[in-house]
């Protein structure tokens, strides 16, 4: 039997069923922007593996840095010891941080951070008297995981709340962010923010969103006024303010952190996916001064969470290399260069009868169609062209490693134009013209 066929025996894939034959492809080798498939082939990847390779794969100083601590050790508890990995980490995470954010608890993957982070918040409004506040405010459109607290935060629909009722925790909800990015804000966009603070400001705990970039729940890309609107009213009404920036940390969004835009510090913030540039498994949550007093203050005097592989040492020795490299690439020259070739590259697709809308910002470049995308049939479209791209619903996007020199971006741009151009929609969804 061949690998697809062994995988299907056995493997779930993210959000699909059990020997699903939808298509999916064995890659053997990944090396700087390339993906190398077991035929031979090679693509060029749009996707960064979801946010995460920011240097590209097999990186020569991410390597080293994993092989020096490998000889050292790869993982120990974190209870009751520490090693200079974590300390070391947690120091370059609060120096590059907006500031005021000062404490640090590492957790092993994005939607334990969100746990924790509401965990946090929650503990914090118990030890100043305020236990009545358990609820979480969350813009619709939002994404923050897949774990069952998390995905009480997460927008109803593509959240599945329906499916879990009963089960998830029941939040409060407003509209998605708005205007656009670069739109101008209004009283009017901010109305509905007001309101709910005005009427249940005094039950909740914490408001979570992503800064700036909805990533997973639609791609989309909103105005910092909303971000200090949600700032000022979160400190009016006592609310305390979770950033997610587990998609757009490290310089996605064009800022290193996309709170930049708005100029805020948020009392949480939630790091994740590229913090070890895609090798491991590793997020942190960071807070601040006062926060963490508070809740050593309060009952039980110590924070309830603690997961066995936290401040693994393997991952936080990649993750300080990784940001040191970020530093030393002049990453921002890099993703602006990548929103300049996203812009060129992506917009014949404005043209198209089939698409909404192009939009870009930093190194993240979106094509929503009208209708959502057949992926069955559409993936391999991508892959005959040389580079991976996954599209989900109508939404096809690069977020490109920063690494990628403009000859491989206009590759992949001028592929999904292509791509795109070869599609129609039929029954309701978008097929290729063949079909
Ligand atoms: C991916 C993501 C998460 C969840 O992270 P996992 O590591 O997949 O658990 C949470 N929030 C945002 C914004 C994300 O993009």
């Amino acid at each position: 039997m061949n690998l697809v066929d062994r995988d299907r025996q056995h493997i779930w894939h993210p959000y699909s069923a059990v020997g699903s034959p939808s298509p999916i492809y064995p890659v053997v080798a990944a090396e700087g922007v390339r993906l190398k498939l077991d035929d031979g082939r090679e693509l060029i990847d749009g996707m960064s593996s979801w946010w995460c390779a920011v240097h590209g794969y097999n990186h020569p100083v991410l390597n080293e840095a994993a092989m020096q601590q490998l000889d050292k050790m790869s993982h120990v508890m974190f209870g009751g010891l520490t090693h200079p990995p974590a300390v070391e980490l947690a120091e370059t995470l609060v120096e590059l941080s907006p500031w005021g954010l000062q404490k640090v608890f590492f957790v092993d993957s994005g939607s334990v951070a969100i746990e924790a982070a509401m965990k946090m918040a929650l503990q914090t409004q118990i030890a100043r008297g305020q236990s009545q506040r358990h609820l979480f405010l969350s813009p619709r459109g939002g994404y923050h995981g897949d774990t069952l607290d998390a995905m009480s935060v997460c927008d109803p629909i593509t959240g599945m709340h329906a499916l879990f009722e009963g089960v998830l925790p029941k939040q409060v909800f407003i509209e998605r962010p708005e205007p656009a990015f670069g739109e101008h804000c209004t009283e009017q966009h901010l109305a509905q923010l007001e309101q709910v603070f005005a009427e249940q400001g005094d039950q909740l705990a914490a408001m979570i969103l992503e800064p700036i970039v909805q990533g997973a729940g639609g791609m989309r890309f909103y105005a910092p006024e909303y971000l200090q609107a949600a700032r000022r009213l979160c400190d009016e009404h006592g609310v305390l303010l979770i950033a997610d920036e587990i998609a757009t940390g490290f310089g996605r969004s064009g800022k290193l952190f996309a709170v930049e835009h708005a100029d805020i510090t948020p009392d949480i913030l939630c790091v994740g996916k590229a913090l070890t540039g895609g090798y491991l498994s590793l997020a942190a949550v960071l807070t601040t001064d006062e926060m963490a007093n508070d809740i050593a203050s309060g009952e039980p005097g110590v924070f309830m969470h603690g997961p066995t592989f936290m401040g693994n040492p393997l991952a936080c020795a990649i993750a300080k290399a990784s940001i040191d490299l970020l530093c030393a690439n002049d990453w921002q020259q890099q993703v602006l260069q990548i929103e300049q070739g996203l812009q060129q590259g992506l917009a014949p697709a404005k043209t198209f009868t089939h698409v909404a809308e192009v939009r870009v910002l930093g190194a993240i470049g979106v094509v929503e169609l009208t209708h959502p995308v057949d992926m069955s049939s559409v993936q391999p479209m991508f892959v005959e062209r040389g580079v991976w791209v996954r599209p989900f619903g109508k939404l096809v996007y690069l977020m490109p490693p920063f690494v990628m020199s403009s000859g491989d971006l206009a590759q992949l741009t001028d592929a999904l134009v292509d791509v795109v151009a070869n599609l129609q929609i039929k029954d309701g969804v978008a097929v290729p013209l063949s079909a």
